[in-house]
């Protein structure tokens, strides 16, 4: 690992303040994805600045029902805390669904929304990829790609965001609060990550020297019934080939609201709109889970090695409607 200076913040004005002094500077919390990544000589930050001191470890009810979480929480923080509990089951899920016990405890929401993807060819810096070194190729697009994206993807990068928390926080929709040099800022959560395109480099709307610092979900769904399917290559600490979040809202049978959403299979956290839409108003049935599966995957395009997972992806969303469907209260 390459040396680098080190320096902790006592406030998100000094954590800013910290990176513009230096360029190349990172921010870290729990580690989780840093570490690992400067190991293998991926991230070459110059200066690391710590933020764990920084007062965002809270979770409050807000006036208008929704939640707002600190992005320090931890993910096993947040998956018992009881309001997620109660009323956003599927982020407490899809938490549970990742990584291991060790890693929970120290990754954070804002860390996890941060994660970089798990393409091997981007954590070795001998291969071709683009997002590592611009211009450089992606040795995926011909190579060893039986985990890499089906949606969304470009000639340029194919590569799997790989949290699951992000999959559920897709599906109940939520707004990022940033801050950083020119102050606070909120984005929807579904605009946060972009798609690879030509600039797979570029992966998501934060700013140099800005920081998430909250994360706003919207207002719960009630009644709700909701389950996250995570299908891997083994049953614990592994990233997912395909999972599906979904969230069902039912009337005597009918389905008055749904949300689905997609991880391992696409460049981001992949929401279903025209699948939902598909939904709203039918039976919860076996025939309107299959359509909205079929609806959902319908762009989807298999690389030489990961035609699997359009199967396995299909069978991921008519489970998780399934369960939700049974889970309703
Ligand atoms: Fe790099 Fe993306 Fe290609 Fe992987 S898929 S090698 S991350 S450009």
């Amino acid at each position: 690992m390459r040396p680098f200076a080190f320096s902790r913040a006592d406030s998100i004005e000094s954590a800013v303040q910290h990176y513009q002094a230096e360029p190349h500077s990172t921010f870290v919390a729990g580690g989780t994805t840093l570490l690992d990544l400067a190991k293998l000589d991926v991230m070459r930050p110059s200066r690391v600045i710590d933020i764990n001191d920084l007062p965002l470890k809270e979770v409050e009810r807000l006036e208008d029902d929704r939640l707002r979480i600190g992005a320090l929480v931890t993910n096993a923080n947040l998956a018992r805390h009881p309001d997620v509990k109660q009323d956003y089951p599927l982020l407490a899920q899809a938490i549970m669904a990742g990584a291991s016990t060790q890693v929970r405890n120290m990754a954070t929401t804002g860390g996890n929304i941060m994660q970089r993807t798990r393409c091997p060819y981007f954590r070795d810096v001998a291969a071709a990829c683009n997002k590592r070194a611009p211009g450089s190729g992606c040795d995926a697009i011909d190579g060893i790609n039986r985990m890499h994206a089906v949606l969304g993807g470009s000639e340029s990068c194919v590569a799997v965001h790989p949290s699951d928390m992000c999959v559920a926080l897709a599906a109940i929709g939520a707004t990022l609060t940033l801050q950083g040099p020119d102050g606070e800022r909120e984005i929807d959560f579904a605009d946060f990550h972009y798609l690879p395109g030509t600039t797979p480099h570029r992966e998501h709307a934060l700013g140099e020297g800005e920081l998430i610092v909250a994360v706003t979900l919207d207002p719960p769904l009630r009644p709700l019934g909701t389950a996250y399917t995570k299908l891997r290559d083994r049953a614990s600490y592994e990233f997912a080939l395909a999972s599906a979040g979904a969230m069902l809202s039912l009337d005597d049978g009918m389905i008055g609201e749904a949300r689905l959403a997609l991880g391992g299979v696409a460049t981001r956290p992949w929401r279903c709109h025209e699948a939902e839409s598909l939904l709203v108003g039918r039976r919860a049935d076996e025939a309107a889970f299959k359509e909205a599966a079929d609806t959902a995957l319908a762009e989807a395009k298999p690389l030489s090695h990961n035609a699997f997972k359009i199967t396995l992806a299909r069978q991921a969303i008519v489970r998780a409607l399934r369960d939700a469907r049974e889970r309703h209260s």
